[in-house]
């Protein structure tokens, strides 16, 4: 048995060994999917409700993808692109720099390839660092992130980020960030509105407090801050806060007017998760470094981008001592751009664009349904992004004993009613893949309110 031969030898990602081993815990082997379902090994049916890990895009199995694939793979998997150069790599990199541009944004100008979202975001980070260093502000050295920041899990994604849970036993080995306060209406200290049953975020009553502390934070820094490091209007891992309103572009202000780069984590929000292609697109901003990964291939295979601006390519030219002496054996692997290209083209078309509006429609819908439910204490939406806040008492906005791990019981409760999905916490998650059609995403509705009733 598969599973057997799993519990033997693997080691599964962000998952507690003992509850892995459990022998009552009998893991789904899925050997197949389609569309937004996916197919176990005993013949079972789920709906895939967060993308497999907010990755795919257009469904499994695409035949566009699969095309696009096989077409790339009877040519060539992967050549080195360490002094070479192949067909696909500089075809995508034009292609996500036109689709990131716009009119705001004309700056963004170069396309550095990674692995997946950690490698992106490490990347962006070293060189901001390595900018200054050799461009002569060796001072600037300073990164501020916000509470509950997650970036990755190589060293430098890590150092800028701030989970308590995540990051905790590693603050030995990680350099030192600055971190403030996270704008996350619904717990904010700050906010004295009373629970309602609407998004926190449209009923606060504040005095931008949050943006007061990123103002104090540079100030405090003067000359020293590198860059401003954000995951643009939600922080998924974080527990799918999703921010104000305006708090992307004053605080990307606030960086610029004290000298500091703009390093956007796009990496869950991008390719229309949050509406349009990305999620800085809703607001003002001029990013310098955006890390894009996980639905950059439309979730079959692992490649990240980190896209900047023309003035820090500038910063590395010269003697070869300025190089950026980084990158990694995959680097512009073939597949994987030819797979980016072909979600990208889909992406953009006109049937994608509707049904992305479809079901942002969709889930919206949903909403009165979720807050009749007496645990909920939060429903937010950012474009096809729905999360569901449980907790004990509405009222007072009292969490449930993270002890009870609450948040998992419904999702396995949804499990056995044929939804997959992954709570952050107390938080679950919708986040369906574009290509999913009316009737499945109210069946994935359906099961998730059917899941926390049945888990109360
Ligand atoms: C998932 C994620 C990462 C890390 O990406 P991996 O591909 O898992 O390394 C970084 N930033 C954000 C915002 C993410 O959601």
């Amino acid at each position: 048995m598969n599973s057997d031969l799993d519990k033997k030898y693997l080691w599964h990602p962000f998952t507690p060994t003992d509850l892995w081993l459990d022998p009552a815990h009998e893991p789904v082997v899925i050997v197949e999917g389609e569309g937004s379902w996916l197919m176990d090994a005993n013949g079972r049916r789920y709906l895939d409700g967060n993308s497999s890990i907010w990755t795919n895009l257009h469904g499994h199995r695409h035949p566009a993808l699969n095309h696009a694939i096989k077409t790339q793979l009877d040519r060539i998997a992967h050549s080195s692109f360490l002094g070479l150069t192949n067909e696909p790599a500089p075809q995508l990199a034009e292609k996500l720099l036109q689709a990131a541009a716009g009119e705001k944004t004309p700056h963004l100008h170069r396309c550095f390839l990674s692995d997946d979202g950690s490698t992106a975001v490490e990347a962006a980070l070293k060189i901001a660092h390595q900018y200054f260093q050799q461009n002569g502000e060796e001072q600037r050295t300073r990164f501020i992130s916000l509470g509950s920041a997650y970036h990755g899990d190589t060293v430098g994604a890590m150092s800028v980020g701030h989970s308590p849970l995540f990051h905790k036993t590693y603050r030995q080995m990680l350099f030192s960030s600055d971190e403030v306060m996270s704008p996350h209406c619904y717990r904010c200290p700050f906010n004295q509105a009373r629970p309602e049953k609407q998004d926190a975020r449209l009923v606060r009553k504040c005095h931008w407090e949050c943006l007061a502390q990123v103002e104090k934070k540079f100030q405090e820094h003067q000359d020293r801050s590198a860059a401003w490091v954000i995951e643009p209007r939600v922080q998924g891992a974080a527990g799918f806060i999703m921010h104000p309103e305006g708090y992307l572009q004053e605080t990307s202000a606030l960086a610029r007017q004290h000298g500091a780069l703009v390093i956007l984590d796009e990496v869950m929000t991008g390719f229309g998760r949050t509406g349009p292609l990305f999620a800085f697109q809703k607001e003002e901003v001029q990013p310098d470094l955006v890390a894009l990964a996980k639905g950059l291939t439309g979730g079959y295979l692992p490649l990240a981008a980190t896209l900047l601006t023309e003035k820090l390519f500038l910063g590395f030219r010269g003697h070869p001592s300025r190089t950026f002496y980084h990158g990694h054996s995959y680097t512009g692997n073939q597949l994987g751009c030819a797979a980016a290209l072909a979600s990208l083209d889909l992406l953009q078309s006109e049937p994608v664009r509707q049904n992305r509006l479809r079901l942002e429609n969709v889930l919206r819908h949903s909403h009165e349904k979720f807050w009749q439910l007496p645990h909920t204490g939060d429903v937010r939406q950012e474009g096809c992004i729905l999360a569901i806040e449980l907790v004990e008492d509405f009222a007072s906005r009292r969490p449930f004993d993270p002890a009870r791990c609450t948040g998992a019981e419904v999702c396995r409760q949804a499990a056995a009613l044929g939804l997959l999905t992954r709570p952050v916490g107390d938080v679950l998650v919708l986040m369906p893949p574009y290509s999913t059609t009316e009737t499945e995403a109210l069946l994935m509705i359906e099961r998730l309110h059917q899941a926390i009733q049945n888990t109360f």
